[in-house]
């Protein structure tokens, strides 16, 4: 028995790869702008801009992919994704691999581009444009202790059987070890935790019936069909 008043949501969780275990979503992270979008563009000072997706936007990276209501302009973003197993705060680079990341995976960071546009000239919040639904399709996790920690390898995504996106890890303009740390000085980081860590050049529209396929090296790869 229960004194909730309605039925508890469920749990959102993802599978781990190669195994029945399922690995607890927390909270969901994105970062902004982590890559290289021109010809010699220089890191950042400081932490790029983050935000936040509901953890019900996670949705297995398989299968059909709802068009959302509300935009003409639906985009992708291909991302490695960064599974937190402990938390903390003020962590030091140096222990975020080896301490704190249990595993990785390969997201979309889906984005109603019009509505970023719009909330950007207008000073408004970003969530209608990346909290909607089914907005964070991600594979199941690969263990760092299966992966390793990745420091290089293609990331890439094809639209139609043509690359929209790729990229390389090691292109990262703040490394997964440095993102984790900066994070930690804002929030405290729980285990569950998600951190989406930027998208290479190369986002773009989707229309329905468009097949998706991307992935990154040594860690995922996977299709789905816009609906
Ligand atoms: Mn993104």
């Amino acid at each position: 028995m229960t004194d909730f008043v309605i039925p508890a949501p469920a749990p959102v969780a993802l599978p781990v790869a190669g195994s029945a275990a399922r690995f607890p979503v927390g909270r969901v992270f994105c970062i902004g702008r982590n890559y290289p979008w021109q010809a010699d563009e220089a890191r950042p000072a400081g932490m790029p801009a983050w935000f936040m997706k509901p953890t019900t936007a996670i949705v297995p990276a398989q299968g059909v992919l709802p068009y959302p209501p509300g935009t003409e302009d639906f985009c992708h973003e291909i991302e490695l994704v960064v599974a937190i197993a402990r938390g903390g705060r003020d962590i030091d680079p140096a222990q975020v691999e080896a301490q704190h990341i249990w595993g990785y995976a390969a997201g979309l960071d889906l984005t109603r581009r019009d509505l970023q546009q719009q909330a950007k000239r207008a000073g408004g919040p970003w969530e209608p444009a990346k909290a909607f639904d089914h907005s964070a399709p991600c594979t199941p996790l690969m263990p760092a202790e299966a992966c390793g920690h990745p420091r290089s390898g293609a990331i890439w995504l094809a639209v139609n059987g043509v690359d929209r996106q790729r990229a390389d890890v090691a292109d990262l303009l703040w490394a997964v070890p440095d993102l984790v740390a900066m994070l930690s000085r804002s929030v405290a980081l729980q285990p569950g935790d998600l951190v989406f860590t930027g998208t290479p050049v190369g986002v773009g529209p989707l229309q329905r019936g468009d097949r998706i396929a991307a992935g990154i090296d040594g860690i995922a790869e996977f299709g789905m069909t816009v609906a």
